[in-house]
């Protein structure tokens, strides 16, 4: 069997329970060289076969897998983060389809999740922003022109930007466009949950200065939205006058829809 395991955003201990078991059962490891934390390796028996597919092309990745498979072995490919966001799994899960391999595929934490941990923010606050856009400026990959940050932008909800580290002056200007004042709070979170990480506060104005004075050029997620200022409406959910599924309401409190937040110290 063929696996594909997020690994998580850096730190050993947060890879699944479920990921982890695999690692310790694998014949066979293929770990995305680039960005895994190879500490999660020691969870491999002495014999398990390793490759680091940083240096090997779609073709070599599922040339070991074919070979791995067919003489029995349990293999895990594993992936930064959750597969799920710019992971390219799709073309590795097609290819096995194509050929009537079977596989799983074990979700893992995402970066963009770590990041929040590291914020200690929560990206959808009542009254300020309930979604979140997951994106990247266009690199070597390109973005579709329907996709582009201005477009984005125009909606002021949380954005979480992948992959652009290398691009923050042109990053700043397409969120202005779009309609995301200057001064509006945005944050870099370099290698988030790894024992090197660091969270940067800033302005939209200032990413590429303050990444350029911390000396982050990569490895690094960029927040962007008003949900890191502090101010915000409380939830209904935990409304004492808010009757939900498990929990009748009183009457006895009222809502107060007026700022539950607290300024939140800089840097
Ligand atoms: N599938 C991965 C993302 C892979 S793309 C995930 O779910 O996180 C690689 C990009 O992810 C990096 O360029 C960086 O922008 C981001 N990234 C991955 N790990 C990170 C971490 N620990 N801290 C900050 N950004 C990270």
């Amino acid at each position: 069997m063929i696996t594909f395991v997020g690994a998580g955003p850096g730190a050993e201990d947060l890879i699944t329970v479920r990921g982890q078991r695999l690692l310790e059962h694998a014949d066979l490891v293929i770990y995305a060289g680039s960005l895994v934390n190879p500490g999660l390796l020691s969870l491999c028996r002495e014999d398990c076969e390793i490759y680091n597919s940083a240096k090997m092309t779609l073709e070599e990745v599922l040339d070991v897998m074919i070979q791995g498979q067919a003489a029995g072995k349990e293999i895990v490919r594993l992936h930064t983060g959750d597969p799920c966001v710019y992971g390219a799994i799709q073309e590795q899960m097609d290819e096995l389809e194509k050929r009537g391999i079977p596989y799983e595929y074990c979700p893992g934490v995402s970066s963009f999740c770590g990041a929040a941990a590291a914020l200690k923010a929560e990206y959808t606050l009542p009254g300020i922003s309930q979604s979140v856009v997951i994106t990247r400026m266009a690199g070597r990959t390109p973005v579709p022109e329907r996709e582009s940050i201005r477009s984005f932008a125009a909606h002021q909800a949380t954005m979480v930007l992948f992959l652009s580290t290398g691009m923050l002056g042109k990053l700043s200007e397409e969120l202005i466009l779009g309609g995301y004042t200057a001064d509006t709070p945005a944050a870099i979170v370099y290698k988030a949950t790894w024992p090197e990480e660091k969270v940067l506060r800033c302005t939209i104005e200032t990413l590429e200065q303050t990444a350029a004075e911390a000396g982050v050029t990569k490895t690094a997620l960029i927040i962007v939205g008003r949900v890191l200022e502090g101010e915000y409406d409380r939830s209904k959910l935990y409304d004492p006058a808010f009757t939900t599924e498990f929990r009748q309401g009183t009457s006895s409190h009222s809502f107060d829809s007026t700022s539950a937040g607290t300024e939140r110290s800089g840097q």
